[in-house]
């Protein structure tokens, strides 16, 4: 535990934008920014997170720190690199770390979660810090299902300040958010073989998969071998711009369930609460011939991240931001003293410089990203332009071997920078765990 002066925390609370204010911190499981209105996304897939986001400040360019859950929900609930800082021991967040809810906890917070997905749970350190917790989800859980379990959580509650986290299993697969929902955001054709139609409309969504594939494959669309969860599965272009619109039921679902939430405290209860939306991270969608995660291309790692501080107007801010930023900047808007030895800061103080250098990873891989360029480390590096090339398709490192040495040099740095008692501790390989759990399949996630 830092020690912090009586006055030391005196003067931070003076000048908080929200002091002692409770603490909402919302995550989607696997929700990429792009997929947000307020990311620009151009179906009405969260008019909800829209319509807070519109009075909230907008990370426009924020980054997950890895591309999954078990790396990543440590490093949101800690400020610190997974991997770099050796935040895991054998892929659970380590007891000696101090989370958001510890050091929340000590200020005399009380703290809740609800957690709806196995990999942020208290197996893997989730609930480490949390006085209160339900972990009790059905697996895979609706966002409803999540929403009744917080709005449980809160009738039961009877303190203030609190913070409660929600961790929601939607956007994440199984994609099927139901016929209806699907529809609404569908845009193909209307006589195109389709999800939730045919002789078993309701089938398993895998199954859906298999018979669309079977009519594409006779209407004469080139198939592809896509890497997926759990292995590799044929789609056909008509097949993944479906699932797309799939994902987005889903994340219309936890929007819903969202709003509701928001609704559901009593205005002068909503007036002193700070509300946070993040991601552990996003999802491709079709995009290096992948669907799922657990890679560090920017449709993985781009993820959305929204402060609601009450009274302040809205904003949206460019420069690039991480989740390791979410810890400082709820301390310091709350009026908690922010603990030394971070990677993030607070975002709501002065604004980071735009060449900042951003990072996410696993123990094999690294991507850092300075000023749009992003450099995919290894053997054979990759850097992309992220500029003029969002999607990551061109790799330019023999074309800029200046710039894979800049980046190079930052990385080196953040590398040096660890503290010593981390860098003697063992790295956890989670994408071994992964892998031995079934939960991936056994391609690398950079290459
Ligand atoms: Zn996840």
């Amino acid at each position: 535990m830092p020690s912090v002066s009586h006055a030391a925390t005196e003067a931070s609370a003076a000048k908080a934008p929200c002091p002692r204010c409770n603490v909402l911190l919302v995550t989607f499981d696997a929700l990429r920014a792009d997929r947000l209105g307020a990311y620009g996304h151009s179906k009405p897939t969260s008019p909800a997170i829209d319509e807070l986001a519109a009075r909230s400040t907008v990370f426009l360019r924020n980054l997950s720190q890895s591309g999954s859950t078990i790396s990543s929900v440590p490093s949101l609930h800690t400020g610190k690199f997974p991997h770099t800082d050796r935040l895991l021991d054998d892929g659970k967040l380590r007891d000696s770390e101090d989370t958001l809810a510890e050091i929340l906890s000590r200020a005399g917070y009380r703290t809740m979660a609800v957690i709806a997905h196995r990999y942020a749970s208290c197996e893997w350190g989730g609930c480490q810090g949390f006085e209160k917790v339900d972990s009790d989800y059905e697996a895979p859980e609706a966002a409803e299902t999540t929403l009744e379990r917080a709005h449980k959580m809160l009738a039961s509650n009877d303190r203030e300040p609190f913070f409660l986290w929600i961790h929601f299993r939607v956007p994440h697969t199984p994609y099927a958010p139901g016929r209806d929902a699907f529809l609404a955001f569908y845009d193909g054709p209307d006589d195109a073989p389709k999800y939730y139609e045919g002789e078993s409309p309701n089938a398993p969504i895998p199954f859906q998969t298999q018979r669309l594939l079977r009519a594409y494959r006779e209407r004469g669309e080139p198939v592809t071998n896509f890497r997926a969860l759990g292995g590799r599965l044929d789609l056909t272009p008509s097949i993944v711009s479906q699932l797309g619109a799939l994902y987005d039921g889903n994340v219309r679902a936890g929007d819903t369930a969202f709003g509701k939430l928001l609704k559901s405290l009593p205005a002068e209860q909503a007036d002193r609460t700070l509300v946070v939306i993040a991601s552990d991270h996003g999802e491709s969608l079709g995009a290096h011939e992948r669907v799922g995660h657990n890679t560090l291309y920017q449709d993985v790692v781009h993820t959305p991240l929204i402060v609601h501080v009450p009274g302040r107007k809205g904003a949206r801010v460019e420069v690039p931001t991480m989740n390791v930023d979410v810890l400082p900047t709820v301390l310091a808007a709350v009026g908690q003293p922010v603990p030394a030895g971070l990677r993030g800061v607070d975002l709501l103080g002065s604004l980071p410089p735009r060449t900042r250098p951003i990072l996410a990873e696993y123990s094999n891989g690294q991507v850092i990203v300075i000023d749009g360029w992003a450099l995919h480390s290894g053997r054979q590096p990759h850097l992309f332009d992220l500029r003029t090339d969002p999607g990551e398709t061109k790799n330019v490192a023999k074309e800029r071997p200046d710039r894979v040495r800049d980046l190079e040099v930052e990385l080196e740095a953040i590398r040096e920078s660890v503290d010593e008692k981390a860098a003697e501790r063992e790295d956890t390989p989670v994408l071994e765990k992964l892998r031995a759990l079934g939960y991936i399949s056994d391609d690398q996630p950079v290459e």
